[in-house]
């Protein structure tokens, strides 16, 4: 059985004195759970002090982008080393609001995650379609044009691929636990015709997760885990939303 992973992702929001706040309402909350992975992922700004203060705990530190070079003259950019030496284990690469507003594309994503593994970053790789996508029938195609053309010549050991449908992120529209776990039950069977040992991959579903519908898509066969946006803003539902995907 995969170990259910429930990641955080922040966006941009929580300056300094916000992320500190959370951290020290969040942390009492889940102290000792160790049936289920749990990762903050905050804006770069807040990094360094989600380091200092997550070391003692259960929680790991992702950041919610990076560029694919080593250093130079990339104004704005962010590098894999650096974020190791903020103290992260792990980077969301290819969020759709990157690919929407920031032009990122299979081919970056492909780029940022070699990057990143030969750091020894962990990856959580997001897809989804959108809507129209969904609409016409291209689910499954656009899916796996999306896992061939970001995971190209890369090996699944420290990859998580999080599955969200874009007309469900932030709109408060859920996949049903069964439209989600078809699509991950299609991207297993991907995982398992193209890669070599990807039985252990997890997929998490992102999508307005919230504590009241985390149990029923928990309890789907291949949702291994959630990627979660507004809902992990405050502690108290971030955490509910940790324990209720404990199987
Ligand atoms: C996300 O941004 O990855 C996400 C799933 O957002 P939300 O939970 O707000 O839909």
């Amino acid at each position: 059985m995969r170990k259910p992973y429930i990641a955080a992702n922040w966006k941009m929001m929580k300056n300094l004195a916000e992320t500190e706040e959370f951290i020290s309402s969040f942390i009492p909350l889940v102290e000792g759970i160790t049936d289920a992975d749990i990762l903050l992922a905050p804006p770069f700004t807040s990094l360094s002090l989600s380091a200092q203060m997550l070391l003692p705990t259960n929680v790991k530190l992702g950041a919610q982008n990076m560029f694919y070079e080593e250093s130079g003259a990339y104004t704005g950019e962010i590098s894999a080393d650096m974020l190791l030496f903020a103290g992260c284990s792990t980077v969301i690469i290819g969020h759709s609001e990157r690919r929407q507003y920031f032009g990122e594309t299979n081919e970056t994503v492909n780029k940022k995650i070699k990057m990143a593994r030969s750091r020894g970053l962990e990856v959580i790789l997001c897809i989804g379609e959108s809507l129209e996508d969904r609409e016409s029938g291209k689910t499954f195609d656009l899916l796996s044009a999306q896992l061939a053309g970001s995971l190209k010549d890369i090996t699944m050991d420290g990859v998580t691929v999080a599955y969200e449908p874009i007309w469900a992120i932030g709109t408060g529209k859920t996949a049903t636990p069964q439209i989600a776990n078809e699509t991950h039950i299609h991207i297993r069977e991907w995982l398992s015709k193209n890669k070599e040992n990807s039985d252990g991959v997890r997929i998490q579903y992102g999508g307005s997760v919230k504590p009241e519908n985390i149990g029923e898509l928990i309890s789907e066969s291949e949702i291994d885990g959630a990627l979660v946006g507004g809902a992990s803003l405050k502690p108290d539902s971030f955490a509910n939303i940790v324990k209720g995907a404990i199987k």
